[in-house]
């Protein structure tokens, strides 16, 4: 048994403009394919062959640098091709909202601790939000294909929301700019789905 890339729900150009067809094309059969066949190369014949995606990440030896980056880049693609949509954006509502608006104040406060630490990220990694055990939630970035599920990286909890900030996500369309990439990123944000894994996971 191996991990399998997730096919996407929608087609390439479905998220145009806010993300072109090209990259989601390189990114998803390119990139994302590389991280899923580098994660069952690095596991096979382990202990960790035939776990889950969230066992493998919370009991990996972080200095195996094959299983964090594949097994993190694995991950975090399938949750980030899911949390977008052609039929995003806009706000969330009910105890997402409430949860936001709690540790924000405001959605218009919350999107602006986002997009900060999306552009302030520096070099390549992942902005999120993640919801800790009792429904507290809590933005927070990482650096490469790291993510909160993994031992000891400070951003705890569970991810329910991540933009990816890599230079393979946005720069065939944006070039350096990444904080027109991290505004768009706001049109499609499938908030339904953050929604449902906040309810899962809180
Ligand atoms: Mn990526």
């Amino acid at each position: 048994m191996s991990f399998k890339l997730p096919q996407l729900n929608y087609t390439h150009d479905a998220l145009e403009p806010n993300i072109d067809s090209k990259t989601m094309e390189i990114h998803h059969g390119k990139h994302h394919q590389g991280y899923t066949n580098n994660l069952n190369a690095a596991i096979e014949g382990t202990e960790l062959e035939g776990k889950s995606i969230e066992f493998i990440l919370a009991n990996m030896d972080m200095n195996n640098k094959a299983v964090r980056n594949n097994g993190g880049g694995f991950y975090n693609h399938s949750l980030f091709w899911k949390i977008i949509s052609p039929n995003g954006g806009g706000a969330p509502s009910g105890d997402l909202a409430s949860a936001i608006d709690n540790a924000y104040g405001s959605f218009d406060a919350f999107k602006e601790t986002f997009s900060g630490a999306a552009k302030t990220q520096f070099g390549s990694g992942w902005a999120w939000l993640c919801v800790h055990e009792g429904g507290k939630v809590e933005v927070c970035s990482t650096a490469n294909q790291d993510n909160s599920l993994m031992p000891g990286i400070g951003c705890g909890g569970t991810p329910i929301l991540g933009l990816d900030v890599w230079e393979h996500a946005y720069y065939l369309n944006y070039q350096n700019r990444r904080p027109d990439y991290v505004a768009a990123f706001f049109n499609i944000i499938n908030w339904d789905e953050v929604s449902a894994r906040y309810q899962a996971n809180k």
